[in-house]
């Protein structure tokens, strides 16, 4: 079974308004063992809207519509509908004409005029009610497809989904299971290639790549006939990837590189410091972005000029002064004075050059020092990364994280 999802609305062709409803519709069919064909954007305009839904019914057989529901003359949805019926007429119903106006009276206010349109509905379609709102869905056959209209107000269209679309649905016995394996340290395509045999397409498993702040996401959709067999085919792709892909797999589904080295601190009980200079805190941001963080985590210092890494951190005048803030012998130093002065089992310390000036011949834009001080002793990485001052802080950090964790057997 199939659907495509068609969205309705001038804010959203013209970019006023994000899309939402599309991205949780279609998770919410894939959860259901449907397939999402396409996505669909239109403009509150009658020709266009009749056309999108009579192509995507063409396609597909279930077509899921939202938005262009209101009382107002820009809102067309339910006129485009009769006419992708093949002109079909607008007839009032009046239950549901009672149920808007109860719901105007309930809030001690009177239906305006304009409220009525929402009661009325192609001839042969049949109505959704909506319990949260005045505007009700409706569905009808076009073509051989189900089409399904529901309101373009998000938590509307949940309700009316969850309600009165899902049970409608014949759902297929077969069953969709997502996941997600996170790795970091290769490219996209390095990746790729490592598994390129498990991405061909056109098989009962999707296997795709997404980048964000340099972790590469190995995501699988997994088709099967039953539950059990889809969980089957899961642990076997997800141990078959980690076999392959090794050290760089990170975590899976919702965990984060700080969550995950976070989780090691936290299983061993170890402690953790920060010395951030050209991230100016970010390392921090995102090891206290996870919940329960103060249980590892101890504070750090933005160290950002020479003389903040003296007093803060007691990194040697002379040390600066020879080798330059951004070097590895000051970035092992960072490490070590943060480690000693906040008793930490390990620091991570930072600097590097993120521009887009500050550079010279011998320290580019894009060079990172990242220091890890721990219990048998402290390293140094030399890093160049590309892209602009946010990639390369961002990049930064991920990196130290990253180091961490493979420090702690992550
Ligand atoms: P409508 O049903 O067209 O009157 O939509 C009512 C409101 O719902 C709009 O003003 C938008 O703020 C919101 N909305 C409509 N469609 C979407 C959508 N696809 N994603 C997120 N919000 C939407
Ligand atoms: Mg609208």
């Amino acid at each position: 079974m199939n659907c495509i999802i068609l969205s309705v609305g001038d804010e959203l062709i013209t970019g006023k308004t994000v899309d939402t409803n599309s991205a949780w519709l279609a998770g919410r069919m894939v959860e259901l063992g449907v397939e999402p064909l396409a996505h669909e954007t239109v403009g509150d305009d009658i020709d266009t809207v009749a056309d999108g839904m009579a192509r995507a019914a063409a396609r597909a057989e279930v077509v899921l519509v939202t938005g262009g529901l209101g009382p107002t003359a820009d809102d067309l949805t339910r006129q485009a509908l009769a006419k992708a019926m093949g002109g079909a007429e607008l007839v009032l119903d009046p239950p549901s004409l009672e149920t808007i106006a109860e719901f105007f009276r309930r809030r001690g206010r009177e239906m305006a005029p304009a409220n009525r349109i929402q009661a009325m509905f192609p001839a042969g379609s049949t109505v959704l009610p909506n319990a949260v709102g005045t505007a009700p869905g409706m569905t009808a056959r076009v073509g051989t497809s189900d089409v399904f209209v529901m309101p373009g107000v998000p938590h509307e269209m949940k309700w009316v989904f969850e309600h009165e679309v899902r049970p409608r649905l014949s759902l297929p016995r077969r069953t969709i299971r997502t996941h997600i394996v996170h790795t970091f340290g290769r490219g996209e395509s390095d990746v790729g290639q490592m598994i390129a045999d498990l991405m061909t397409r056109g098989q009962s498993t999707t296997v795709g790549t997404t980048v964000c702040s340099g972790m590469v996401s190995v995501r699988l959709i997994i088709r099967s006939e039953t539950a059990e067999q889809a969980q089957t085919e899961e642990q076997r792709l997800v141990a078959e990837l980690r076999r392959r892909l090794g050290d760089l797999v990170v975590g899976e589904g919702e965990d984060t590189m700080a969550s995950v080295a976070g989780r090691l601190l936290h299983r061993k009980g170890q402690t953790l410091a920060t010395a951030e200079s050209c991230t100016g805190g970010l390392l921090g941001s995102l090891i206290t972005a996870v919940a329960g963080s103060s249980e590892y985590y101890l504070g750090g210092a933005v160290s950002y000029a020479n003389a903040a890494k003296q007093t803060l951190l007691g990194v040697d005048s002379e040390l600066l002064e020879r080798h330059g803030a951004v070097s590895e012998p000051v970035a092992a130093a960072m490490a070590e004075g943060c480690r000693h002065r906040l008793a930490a089992d390990w620091a991570i310390a930072i600097t590097g050059i993120a521009g887009p000036g500050g550079d010279s011949e011998e320290k580019p834009v894009g060079l990172v020092y990242t220091a890890l001080a721990g219990p048998a002793g402290t390293t140094v990485t030399r890093h160049l990364f590309p892209g602009n001052r946010e990639h390369i802080r961002e990049r930064a950090a991920m990196a130290a994280l990253n180091e961490l964790r493979l420090a702690m057997g992550g």
